[in-house]
């Protein structure tokens, strides 16, 4: 069978999406006989696009001028582009002071002398480029990463799940935080996909897999406002993964 010929890359990220699929040691080997790693800078050197991919994972959200074009050249060059991670999807954490004057935010982070460079703000790829498929996460499940790849190397993109994170906890027969420990979970307006890891160990959710499809927004902060949260602190939670909630 013909190696599935793929382009790996990050843009502004913290990494964590390309490492999960660096952390599948044990199903690597097997990958390999399924997939080249034809262009992976943070694994493989020399790191230069070269020909054509039959698909290309990117990590990270668009914000400087060089991703733009990196972009636009991966998109140019694969028959798939993935978005692999919430901050290509949504924007994620690197987009949550977005609507704030950047030139402030440098100087607060980096000082009066700060120098300045060319970014705009924090936005998902489907701003920029077409993207054949979404894989959420921050960061993905391995198993999904592992889908995707034996999928693509079939010729077929990822069927991704369409219910929240509830629906998962339900089908693992958890206690339920928010209805019955009055705390805090997003997993009404989150995607599922991660079998409700958090809340199956007795942690509420922090929605990092961004909003599910048709997340109802009304209704859940009705419900949070009945159980005495502020809506305040419950809109700062949503908008730590979803800065886009709002629009
Ligand atoms: S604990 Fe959270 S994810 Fe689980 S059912 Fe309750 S609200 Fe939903
Ligand atoms: S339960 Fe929520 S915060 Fe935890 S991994 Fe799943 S989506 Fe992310």
């Amino acid at each position: 069978m013909k190696r599935l010929r793929l382009a790996i890359a990050g843009l502004t990220a913290c990494s964590g999406c390309q490492l999960s699929l660096l952390n599948c040691e044990d199903e690597l080997p097997e990958l390999l006989n399924q997939c080249e790693f034809s262009f992976f800078p943070l694994a493989c050197s020399p790191a230069e696009l070269a020909g054509e991919y039959d698909a290309a994972l990117v990590e990270g959200c668009l914000s400087m001028p060089h991703e733009r074009e990196l972009l636009l050249e991966l998109r140019r060059r694969s028959r798939y582009l993935i978005a692999v991670g919430t901050c290509a999807v949504w924007g994620g954490v690197a987009a949550i002071r977005n609507g704030e004057d950047r030139g402030e935010l440098r100087r607060q982070v980096y000082g009066q002398n700060a120098v300045a460079c060319e970014m705009s703000e924090p936005a998902p790829l489907r701003n920029v480029v077409t993207v054949d498929a979404d894989i959420a996460g921050c960061p993905p499940e391995k198993e999904e990463l592992l889908r995707l790849l034996t999928g693509l190397s079939r010729g077929a993109l990822p069927v991704t799940v369409d219910y929240s994170v509830c629906t998962e906890c339900r089908m693992r027969e958890n206690l339920c935080l928010l209805t019955e420990r009055s705390e805090l979970c997003l997993g009404p307006l989150t995607l599922g996909g991660c079998r409700a890891r958090c809340p199956s160990l007795s942690v509420p959710c922090e929605g990092c897999r961004g909003p599910v499809p048709e997340a109802n927004l009304k209704e859940a902060v009705e419900i949070y406002a009945q159980k005495g949260f502020d809506l305040k602190v419950v809109l700062g939670r949503l908008h730590r993964f979803w800065p886009g909630w709002n629009q």
